[in-house]
């Protein structure tokens, strides 16, 4: 079969979040089961160009239309990792803004991209067996081929896929007339017209009501934006998708999280040899300057953003504190009021010995928190999927989670119905929640602590791979054997 992934995305080369890593991932199992794969995305100035192997000039002379223009296109082609792939460079300025999203002409950069991108499959006579589009940026793929791109010799199946339904791609009607379909037969309710807004017209809409198949990357985040406000609006459109909407998780990259053969970590270590997890503990308490101590080290990993729970960081910091731990924190935050918020508090805690607030990313250094610590917190708002708390389980660090979207399906409460539990969890976002389940976790390390190893234990020997995902999405490919 040729699968051919539509994406803004894709690790390394061009990474704001879990998307890219799910292009890489699951674009190398689909390679490994004997399919041809080839990657489109946009050729953006921002690209991590030492990231790319085998940069070259791919077809040239390529045209679009857009906007009534003919608009003149470039294709390089190169390698990340083993995915081939096929970047898209137009003769204007949409990706050469030195960033990948947060323009405000977002929706125009994107429509233009779907556009070229179908064009160069057409002028280039590929023929795949398979679209796969990625998140609203993508959504007029699907879109497009329905209307104009089959006639011209097209006939993949699609699948759709949604990471994050906060982001739906709304806009106004003129940009389907710049993209070229018909304002008058999109704008409706079982197309593009948006649920919400009078008057808007919705991508993710319009990708979803297109495509063969709609996946997103958990079971229990497509049970949440289908049966709840966590669909943002499109909670009715994707019930109407009925057995056509899947909810898929995400796989772990299990190379690059491999605490057996780590190379970002001081002392390699696997599920039967804990003794040389506490060496990494160590290395991260002189790396830190933190206390040598016999407490628990309660980590935090993640971009600091609203929909990570900042209040409840902020909580589980004190409680840990409160309860014999060590709390260590590797935060980014965007927002200019939540980064303020936390450097506020690391200003409070400067003096203690006993707590490291760090604030940046940082790739080293997140690993040797996961391999150094005992518990990570993840009390999420809203999580499609999340890597943290699987990345957590591999490394032999308990996960302290909110039972919400892929956090509810990967770890499995110390109290709950699982043979074989992973951490501890809570339903509603409120202190009271996290007090209970971080409260557990910190009461069983200090006085049960053979209990407490059996959750480690049983969250390193789970399989997070994309093995099962990976066919899953096979299966809705339609590859033979699937
Ligand atoms: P999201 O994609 O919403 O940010 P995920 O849990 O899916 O959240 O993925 C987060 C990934 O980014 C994980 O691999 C995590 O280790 C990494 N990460 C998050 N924040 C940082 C940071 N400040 N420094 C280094 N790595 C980080």
């Amino acid at each position: 079969m040729h699968v051919v992934m539509v994406t803004p995305e894709i690790a390394p080369a061009a990474k704001v979040g879990g998307l890219a890593d799910v292009i890489h991932g699951l674009g190398r199992e689909v390679q490994q089961a004997g399919h041809r794969l080839e990657v489109v995305v946009p050729f953006y100035d921002s690209l991590r160009r030492n990231r790319i192997a085998d940069l070259t000039p791919g077809p040239a002379g390529l045209v679009t239309l857009f906007g009534g223009a003919i608009v003149p296109f470039d294709v390089h082609t190169g390698m990340v990792h083993d995915l081939p792939c096929l970047f898209i460079d137009p003769h204007n300025d949409a990706f050469r803004r030195g960033r990948i999203y947060g323009e405000r002409d977002d929706d125009v950069r994107f429509a233009l991209f779907c556009r070229a991108a179908l064009d160069l499959l057409v002028a280039t006579e590929r023929r795949p067996d398979v679209i796969h589009c990625h998140d609203w940026a993508t959504a007029l793929v699907p879109v497009l081929l329905a209307e104009e791109y089959r006639a011209r010799g097209l006939a993949p199946r699609t699948c759709f896929t949604l990471h994050n339904i906060l982001h739906q791609g709304r806009t106004g009607p003129d940009l389907l007339r710049r993209v070229g379909l018909d304002p008058l037969t999109q704008m409706v309710p079982d197309r593009l017209l948006d649920p919400v807004t009078p008057g808007a017209a919705n991508l993710m809409k319009g990708g979803i009501q297109a495509s063969d198949v709609v996946t997103t990357v958990s079971h229990r985040y497509a049970e949440e934006v289908t049966a709840t406000d966590m669909g943002h609006g499109l909670q009715g459109v994707l019930r109407g998708r009925g057995a056509d909407f899947h909810g898929i998780r995400n796989g772990l990259d299990e190379e690059h999280w491999h605490p057996a053969t780590d190379s970002h970590i001081p002392h390699p270590f696997d599920r039967d040899d804990l003794a040389t997890k506490r060496a990494n503990t160590a290395a991260l308490r002189a790396r830190l300057d933190l206390a040598d101590s016999d407490g628990p080290v309660v980590a935090v990993v993640t971009r600091l953003d609203a929909q990570k729970g900042v209040e409840l960081i902020h909580r589980a910091v004190f409680m840990t504190l409160a309860n014999g731990g060590q709390f260590v924190l590797l935060g980014a935050a965007l927002d200019p009021d939540i980064d303020a918020r936390f450097r506020d508090l690391a200003d409070r805690l400067a003096d203690r010995n006993d707590c490291r607030l760090v604030f940046g990313h940082d790739e080293d250094l997140a690993h040797l928190i996961y391999a150094g610590a005992d518990m990570v917190v993840v009390p999420s708002r809203f999580e499609p999927c999340g890597l943290t708390q699987m990345i957590g389980m591999r490394y032999g660090a308990v996960p302290v989670a909110r039972a919400t979207g892929g956090l509810a399906d990967t770890v499995h409460d110390a109290h709950g119905t699982d043979p074989e539990p992973t951490g501890f969890t809570f339903d509603a976002y409120d202190t009271a929640g996290l007090d209970n389940a971080l409260g557990r976790a910190l009461g069983l390390w200090h006085h049960h602590r053979a209990e407490f190893e059996r959750l480690r234990h049983n969250g390193m020997a789970r399989d997070w791979s994309w093995r099962e995902p990976g066919r899953e999405y096979l299966a809705l490919y339609g590859a033979p054997g699937a």
